[in-house]
């Protein structure tokens, strides 16, 4: 009887693994034939400073697709990942972004931004990343200034000179570092003393719950001293009320980005609504904490 169900759990296990291997393979192919057709799109999440004027956005992938609507990147980035197609749907991504910089430069509402682009593991491991990201800025002709990249801590555990390398590579061409999602993963104060990142941002996960629980006021207010001190901004990711933005900048945080101000939303919706704002000073004045 032992011998007969341990057969069929294999059996149940194989066909499981089977499916499994079935969809995602479907899902990869229906990504490569929306890369080919055009179906991913950018949409763009403004960011506030402390006067409430926008002077930047970052960039989020969507995938609209033909039949199932718009997907989240939450369930693709991670198969585009293991698929490789993070590469060529990366290189998209960066020159999109580029392409809108450039497009944006002629319009005064929204000439000014910063964009921020999200770097996947795997893409910023790439021998030829520094080149690939030089040519792209090279032939779009945009102010690398404007340009800032994402990595999340991820990135950074392994050979740290070689990353440093990169990172001051393209610094030298004037691209800024921003590092994402900071404290959720495994990266150590080392990383902050060795890369050369000019914005840290502190993960929505600390920001949801700030105003109730201390643990999260404990850290937060530890890594705006922390990046304050090390001569880095700071940026709050997932700020949904004025409360949250209140007690952040009381600690020291510089700018804030999330449904307070506006969900990542299309290039012309963004213009739209930065138009309509233009002028109007929302904020309420921050007092910095003793
Ligand atoms: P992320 O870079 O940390 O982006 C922030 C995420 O928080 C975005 O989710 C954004 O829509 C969401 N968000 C913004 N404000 C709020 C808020 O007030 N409340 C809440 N609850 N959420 C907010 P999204 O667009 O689903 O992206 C998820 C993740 O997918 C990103 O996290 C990033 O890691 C990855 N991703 C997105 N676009 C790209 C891309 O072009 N390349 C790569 N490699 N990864 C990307
Ligand atoms: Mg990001
Ligand atoms: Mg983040
Ligand atoms: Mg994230």
């Amino acid at each position: 009887i032992n011998n007969v169900t341990a057969v069929i759990s294999l059996f149940v296990v194989l066909a499981l693994m089977q499916a499994d291997f079935a969809a995602r393979h479907a899902l990869e192919r229906e990504m490569r034939k929306s890369l080919a057709r055009g179906d991913f799109r950018l949409y763009y999440q403004p960011q506030i400073d402390n006067s409430g004027n926008v002077f930047g956005v970052e960039a989020l992938l969507r995938w609209q697709h033909p039949q199932q609507g718009m997907i989240s990147p939450q369930t693709f980035i991670g198969l585009a990942e293991e698929t490789g197609l993070i590469l060529p749907l990366g290189e998209w991504v960066i020159k999109t972004a580029c392409a809108q910089l450039v497009a944006w430069a002629d319009n005064p509402a929204v000439a000014h931004l910063t964009m921020s682009v999200n770097i996947s593991a795997s893409q910023f491991r790439q021998p030829d990343f520094v080149q690939l990201v030089t040519e792209i800025v090279r032939r779009s002709a945009v102010r690398p200034a404007k340009l800032k990249l994402e990595l999340t801590e991820g990135v950074l555990v392994r050979d740290i000179d070689g990353v440093a390398n990169r990172m001051h590579a393209l610094r030298r061409l004037g691209i800024s570092w921003s590092i994402d999602d900071f404290g959720t993963g495994f990266s150590s104060l080392n990383v902050l003393k060795r890369l050369p990142f000019d914005q840290i941002k502190i993960d929505q996960t600390f920001v949801r719950d700030v105003l109730r629980d201390e643990r999260d006021q404990g850290i937060v207010r530890a890594v705006i001293d922390l990046g304050r001190s090390l001569g880095m901004t700071l940026i709050a990711e997932g700020v949904e009320t004025e409360e949250q933005r209140e007690w952040l900048g009381a600690c020291g945080c510089e700018a804030y980005q999330g449904y307070l101000f506006s969900k990542p939303v299309p290039a012309d919706d963004l213009v739209a609504w930065i138009s309509s704002r233009s002028g109007r000073l929302e904020l309420r004045p921050v007092h910095a904490a003793g």
